[in-house]
């Protein structure tokens, strides 16, 4: 069921602007007020489905360097997309995914914004050293609410709801053994097994009330924890969250924790770096889009920062792969980061 009146979506470029990106304040993103009951939650700002397609068709046809590959279709029929970057097959190549979960927007709407700064001079030269792949929404029926199960006491209101659950039920996040999901498997078959990836940021969003050393946290990341994976594997995952952690730590507003993750190789941050030897990096960002459960569910007000968090991320990612500068990062931070605590709610 869906609740509240319908509202209508607005165009794909209009959804992107309207999100205020101000960067002149710098209180920390963990500060900035969350649902609680006391806002609506409001979806229809969020770019959808079918918005996104059109985005990066029009993308594709702007950009020289860009390629657009359909990698197969949800259960829902939806085709799911990877845009490419693939100027030297000799170059390092990351892979950023977003969206396992369907109402963990954010990381899409940040994903979007970094696919068309790197179009524009703002990130010139940049693709010449070092190959990305963007997989955003893949699971498209849970983004946009199409799904077979019931939606009667999710948090958002208008006529969208997302889940974190693909159309048939099942957390795709679980699903890197098995591969049975046809989202799951058109990343398998067609970006893990097709291309030499050396890096993958799996990009989430978390509950709206973790914190770390007393304040709450904008995200929190963590590399794979399995026993299997191989020390440089490791070593590399811990390079990328260097990388990450001082890029968003430095804004002022970002501050992140350390992720309590379990070591199943189901989970892809595990599964896909023991898999074929990639240093993964998981990153959560604090709050969903919707939920059942209301202190998961993180109001827009956040919005702005949040998916700036994602584009300092990728961009920070793609320059220190580029220039070099990741292979010298001190990992030894990791040593220090406190986990993030859940803070009790009243
Ligand atoms: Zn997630």
């Amino acid at each position: 069921m869906k609740k509240g009146a319908l509202t209508l979506s607005l165009a794909g470029a209009l959804a992107l602007s309207a999100v205020p990106l101000n960067s002149s304040v710098v209180e920390a993103v963990g500060n900035g007020p969350g649902y609680g009951g006391n806002e609506t939650v409001n979806t229809s700002i969020l770019t959808t489905y079918s918005e996104m397609a059109d985005f990066l068709q029009k993308q594709e046809a702007k950009q020289e360097n860009m390629e657009l590959e359909v990698i197969g279709q949800s259960v829902k029929g939806r085709d799911l997309y990877v845009a490419k970057y693939m100027s030297n097959p000799e170059n390092p190549t990351i892979l950023f995914l977003t969206q396992q979960h369907g109402n963990e927007q954010l990381t899409t709407e940040g994903a979007l914004e970094f696919i068309k700064h790197l179009g524009t001079g703002k990130m010139k030269g940049v693709t010449d050293n070092v190959n990305i792949l963007v997989v955003p929404m893949l699971n498209a029926d849970g983004a946009m609410g199409d799904v077979d199960f019931s939606l009667e006491d999710y948090v958002a209101s208008g006529d969208r709801n997302l889940t974190r659950y693909n159309a048939v039920g099942v957390d795709l996040n679980r699903d890197h053994i098995t591969k049975i999901q046809p989202e799951t498997k058109a990343l398998h078959t067609n970006v893990m097994s097709k291309y030499d990836i050396d890096y993958m940021i799996d990009l989430h969003h978390q509950g709206a009330n973790s914190e770390r050393d007393g304040e709450l946290v904008s995200g929190s990341i963590l590399y794979p924890t399995t026993p299997n994976v191989d020390p440089e594997v490791l070593e590399g995952s811990k390079k990328l969250g260097a990388v990450v952690f001082d890029a968003v730590d430095s804004t002022g507003w970002g501050h992140l924790g350390k992720y309590r993750g379990g070591d199943a190789e189901t989970i892809s941050r595990n599964g896909i770096a023991v898999e074929y030897g990639i240093s993964t990096l998981l990153f959560e960002m604090r709050g969903m889009s919707d939920h059942e459960y209301e202190p998961y569910v993180l109001g827009q007000k956040s919005n702005g920062y949040l998916i700036k968090q994602t584009v300092t991320t990728l961009e920070s990612t793609v320059r220190a792969i580029a220039d070099g500068s990741i292979d010298t990062q001190d990992t030894s931070f990791w040593d220090t980061l406190a986990f993030q605590q859940t803070r009790e709610t009243e």
